[in-house]
């Protein structure tokens, strides 16, 4: 019987552990294609369920790994064929099925993705959830009515949804100012696009009135809580926030007045189960206008025996931009 390498968890006296293991192919979860796995990537959600918190994975032993990239090997769906490069994001593939912290996977055809034209499937996994999420903020932006030439605020700048995000807004003509904790990181911002750098502590209380100065012609936002709040009330007239994440707090301490009196717009992004045609559209922008010098910049690639130890650090915001994972290393 075939076997495959692959990190599993296993929950032992209600601690989860991971070990990197052969695992043989009866074992993989039912789908119509099995994929190749060559690379993965490490998001905050994998950080989460490297270490087990959230209960976002209710069965073990499992494997993580949010997202995947590979060439399929079979399918059983007319649409891929053997040979076909292939990504998978979201779907909760790496919580309530196995994932993609593995050399090879099996999932339903409509969770994957044809790898974009002009992208490797080590650049689709720098991108990964997080690149993707940037991407689906962007449009919501967009279609919303920000114009090039805006004035646009990114927070957590220096993670992965941050990094993507300013990278795209950078390509895409607008004026960015990046918040971060980390001011040591003000060289790596600028190199990405960023125009000016401002400390995450300008979010990090409660605004202190409904309105304040209008700042901003749009907002990406990774961070959530007083920050999302403070930034409501620096919206300019009509503008957007596009929120994304709750690295700082999934609490959300405003009032309705920047909604009533300036007509702004809080725009929800969920990467995890957009629909497939928004889905295929963003990967064409994402292969369209993300530099991909600039991707490479903001990337490190870990082998998979190292994954687990980087789990505790993008969940406290020390990792920097983007982690590709060789699932063969
Ligand atoms: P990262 O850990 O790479 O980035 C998060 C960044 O947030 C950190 O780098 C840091 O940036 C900042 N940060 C961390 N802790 C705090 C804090 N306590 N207060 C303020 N800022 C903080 O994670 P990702 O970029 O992968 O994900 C970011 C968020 O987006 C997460 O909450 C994640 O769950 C969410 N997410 C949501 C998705 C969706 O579909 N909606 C998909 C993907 C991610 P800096 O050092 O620059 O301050």
């Amino acid at each position: 019987m075939a076997s495959f390498r692959a990190l599993v968890l296993h929950e032992v006296g209600g601690k989860v552990t991971p070990y990197v293991q052969d695992v043989d192919d009866a074992h993989l979860p039912e789908g119509e294609v099995t994929v190749a796995v060559e690379y993965s990537t490490l998001n905050y959600k994998d950080g989460m369920i490297l270490q087990g918190i959230g209960r976002l994975v209710r069965a073990y032993p499992h494997v993580p790994g949010i997202d995947f990239a590979g060439t399929v090997e079979r399918s059983e769906s007319p649409g891929f064929n053997p040979g076909d490069k292939v990504v998978l994001t979201g779907w909760r593939v790496g919580e309530t099925q196995w994932g993609g912290y593995a050399e090879r996977a099996r999932v339903r055809a409509d969770y994957l993705v044809p790898l974009p034209n002009g992208l490797s499937t080590r650049q689709a996994m720098a991108i990964g959830t997080a690149g993707f999420t940037a991407m689906l903020a962007v449009i919501a932006l967009e279609k919303h009515g920000l114009e090039a030439g805006g004035e646009v605020l990114v927070t957590g700048a220096a993670g992965g949804v941050g990094s993507v995000a300013v990278a795209l807004l950078a390509e895409l003509g607008h004026r960015i100012t990046a918040s971060t904790g980390r001011a040591e990181l003000k060289g790596y911002l600028e190199g990405l696009g960023a125009g000016e750098i401002v400390d995450r502590s300008a979010f990090s209380t409660a605004p202190a009135r409904p309105l304040d100065r209008e700042r901003w012609d749009g907002a990406i936002d990774a961070v959530g809580g007083t920050t999302l709040a403070t930034i409501l009330s620096q919206l300019k007239y009509r503008a957007s926030v596009a929120a994304c994440g709750l690295a700082g707090g999934s609490d959300l301490p405003t009032t309705v007045i920047p909604f009533l009196l300036r007509g702004v717009n809080l725009l929800g992004i969920d990467s995890v189960m957009c629909p497939k045609w928004p889905r295929i559209n963003a990967w064409q922008r994402l292969a369209r206008d993300l530099p991909l010098d600039k991707l490479d910049a903001m990337t490190e690639e870990v082998p998979l025996s190292r994954v687990a130890e980087l789990a505790p650090r993008i969940l406290t915001g020390a990792v920097r931009g983007r982690t590709v994972i060789d699932v063969k290393r």
